[in-house]
């Protein structure tokens, strides 16, 4: 099965033994994880607190 990295769109083969899949790398795979910190994706409410159902 081959896929394309969502990062570089670099085409490569889907293995299970890829501890970085669907990415190519771990480069690729980090720089996903800072695109989730940063606000490329903007998930409402995702991080925020202090809104709402804080009232343990
Ligand atoms: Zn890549």
């Amino acid at each position: 099965m081959k896929i394309y990295c969502p990062i570089c769109k670099k085409k490569i083969i889907y293995d299970l033994d890829n501890e970085y899949r669907p990415f190519c790398s771990k480069k690729c795979k980090l720089i996903d994880l800072g695109s989730w910190a940063s606000e490329d994706y903007s998930i409402p409410g995702k991080f925020e607190s202090g809104d709402s159902n804080e009232n343990f």
